[in-house]
This record gives C-alpha cells, structure tokens and sequence, in this order.
C-alpha cells in the first residue's frame, strides 16, 4: 500500500494524530475495523464522497473504499543525523515511506513541554528539515564514493551518477532540499530516484492548532501563519487540525461529536482534510468498479494506463486484459444513469494504451 511518514519534534502531538487518524477515519467508514499492521503503522479508509453519490444511482448491496497507510515516525530529535537518540533507525523508516506529514506544533501550553523551550514553527521546521538534509547528506557522500572507486572502469552511467552526485552533495551542503535540485538528464534523473532521499518525497505541514484556533482554519493564529509563509515558499500544503480535539471527537458517540462539532464552529473533519491532502501528495487518483454486488474505489497512480489499472484489483486482470469499458463519474452525475450515459455515446470502450482518470468508473474485460 502507499503511505505517509508522520514526523516531527517530539511532544508535537504526532502520536495525538496519528491515533486519531487510524481510530476515528476507520470507524466512520463502519465495517472497515482499525488495522494496526505493526505498533505504528495504521490502515485508513480514503474518504470520498462519490462513492455515495455513485451508490444514489446504482444502489449497491455494499460500498468499499480504498485505504491508504500511516506511519508514525517517532523519534526523529535534533542530532539524529548523527546518530543521536535512535536516530538513524527512525531516519532508516523515514526512507521507507512513500511521502511525509511534517507536524508542526503550532499551540501554546505551558503544560506539554516543548524540547526547545517554547512554540516557534519557524525554527522547528528548520531543526526537522536540516536533520532530513544531514541524512540526506550522507547517503549521498556513500554513493559517491562508491561512485568514485568505481570511476576507473570508465562506465558512463557512472561518470553521469558521480558528476551529479557531487553536484547533489554540493545542492545539500547548502542546507537546500533534494527537492529543489534541477537533473540535467533522464540518467541523472534515475541516478536520483535510485537514492531514494527522504527530501526529494512530497511532504505537507500539519499545523497543530488548540481547539480554539481551528475555526477559521488558523487564521488567528500567528505560528500557523508563520509556517504558511514557509510552506508557500517550498510550494508544500498546510492542512490545520487539532489533534486533541480529534483525539476527544473519537470518544464520543457520533451525535455527539457533530454537536461538539457545531458548537466550535466546524464543518470538517480535520482527520479528513489530513488524510484526503495525505492521499494528493502520494500522486494518486482513484477510478470505481460499480454494480449492484458493490461499488468499490480503487488506488493508481496518475499516471496509469488501463491494464495496469486491472491489474490493481488483479494480477490475472492484467495479464488476462482485453478492454476497459469506461464513463466518467461526472457524466454519470450529468446525466443520472448508466443507461442515460450510454444513450449518450459516453460509455466507451478502451484498450491497453488508455490513460485512466481520476474518476473513472470502470469495468474489465479479459481472457482467463
Ligand atoms: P508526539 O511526541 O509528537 O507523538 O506527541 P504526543 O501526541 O504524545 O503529544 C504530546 C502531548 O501534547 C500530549 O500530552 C498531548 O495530549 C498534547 N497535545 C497534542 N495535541 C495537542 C493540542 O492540539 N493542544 C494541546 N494543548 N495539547 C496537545
């Protein structure tokens, strides 16, 4: 499955979140038990209001989502680079996952002590992002000097990994993520992908807010503010969330939460927004089988052509492929029927070299 680092300063509320995301998304989506697959990883249900609205028009005996995981990276502390604390174990899972939720203790409470003292994003952000760096940093200088032992065979694909390599330590040096270094070529665009550095992943700021913020989506609150700037300038999303609240949401009775909801003035759940803008920077989409058994969401890439598509649901889907028969979701919502869609000359036939779209409601054909 594809899944999200959850990292940040100690007493950030990572563990908070996490616990929330993995309680309260899996028991919204009733039938969909809470699935620990080690301590710290957790199984969420993605929400998405379409499935819904599909089930409207084709009523379903049942309605499945796709999930995403969640992994809570504890640990990671200012010196970890260095193998400080467990450092460098928590930096090994860090390699591991697909994109990073970076949270970000934006409440003040003079109860929860802070590691450094007191709430100040700006530097939080810069004490997390320099350790990822450092690491970074030094996978790098292995695979240069790796490189470098190996120059003498006069290999090209090595001189081009060894040149960009050194280019890439010099990018890091100067404390700039892997993100924002610029590959001259398709090799050195491979030669990085094959490093897998923990800042060329997507990442996206979780802003941890009290209660009392969370109304206007932080608004009024300066830290959140703070780390806005600094999210901009790295082209990275926000998302605002309480995790104490969630934590509190997730003990009450359903009803009682939507009240508890109302009274602070909240549309959505914070928990929602996380793991929908989680799901965006994987690079995902979704497509839908839909008939009267189930009307189930499925997880590809954006880019994905249509066997590959099938072969998500099954490998014999894939090797088996004959065509896609294809509608779009909003054709379908324009229209109001299967039956109406087809009338329309919508409802396609497509073969190997489709790209799907997100959206797509699809049904395979293929030879067993
Ligand atoms: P972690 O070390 O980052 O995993 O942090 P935890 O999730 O264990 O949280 C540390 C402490 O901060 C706990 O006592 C939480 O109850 C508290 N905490 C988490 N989120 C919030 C929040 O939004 N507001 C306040 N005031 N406390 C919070």
């Amino acid at each position: 499955g594809f899944n999200c680092g959850i990292v940040g300063l100690p007493n950030v509320g990572k563990s908070t979140l996490f616990n929330a995301v993995t309680r309260t998304a899996n028991a919204q989506a009733a039938n969909y038990p809470f699935c620990t697959i080690e301590p710290n990883v957790g199984r969420v249900a993605v929400p998405d209001e379409r499935m819904e609205k599909i089930n409207a028009i084709i009523k379903a005996k049942k309605i499945v989502p796709t999930f995403m995981e969640f992994v809570d990276i504890a640990g990671l502390v200012k010196g970890a680079s260095r193998g400080e604390g467990l450092g460098n174990q928590f930096l090994g899972h860090i390699k591991q996952v697909d994109a990073i939720v970076h949270v970000v203790r934006c409440f003040e409470d003079s109860n929860i002590t802070h590691v450094d003292g007191n709430t100040d994003p700006a530097r939080d952000v810069d004490t997390i992002n320099t350790e990822l760096i450092y690491c970074d940093f030094e996978t790098v200088t292995k695979s240069v000097d790796k490189m470098s032992r190996l120059l003498k065979n006069n290999d090209k694909k090595i001189l081009i990994s060894h040149e960009c390599g050194l280019r890439l330590k010099d990018h890091l040096e100067q404390l700039k993520p892997a993100r924002t270094f610029s590959v001259k070529n398709e090799d050195e665009e491979d030669y990085l992908k094959s490093l897998h550095l923990i800042t060329k992943k997507q990442v996206l700021y979780a802003a941890n807010v009290n209660e009392n913020e969370l109304a206007d989506n932080g608004e009024n609150s300066k830290h959140v503010k703070v780390l806005r700037e600094i999210a901009h300038k790295e082209g990275a999303q926000v998302v605002v969330v309480s995790a104490r609240l969630e934590e509190e949401l997730g003990q009450l009775e359903p009803e009682d939460a939507q009240v508890y909801m109302d009274d602070l003035n909240i549309k959505e759940s914070g928990l929602d927004r996380l793991i929908k803008a989680g799901y965006s920077i994987l690079g995902l989409m979704t497509y839908f089988t839909a008939g009267v058994q189930e009307i189930r969401a499925w997880t590809i890439p954006k880019e994905c052509k249509a066997p590959q598509a099938a072969g998500v649901i099954h490998s014999d889907f894939e090797k088996g492929f004959i065509c896609a028969e294809v509608y779009a979701y909003d054709d379908l919502m324009r229209l109001g029927s299967e039956a109406k869609v087809k009338e329309a000359g919508l409802y396609r036939k497509e073969g190997r070299d489709y790209l799907c779209k997100d959206g797509d409601i699809m049904n395979f054909l293929f030879n067993v």
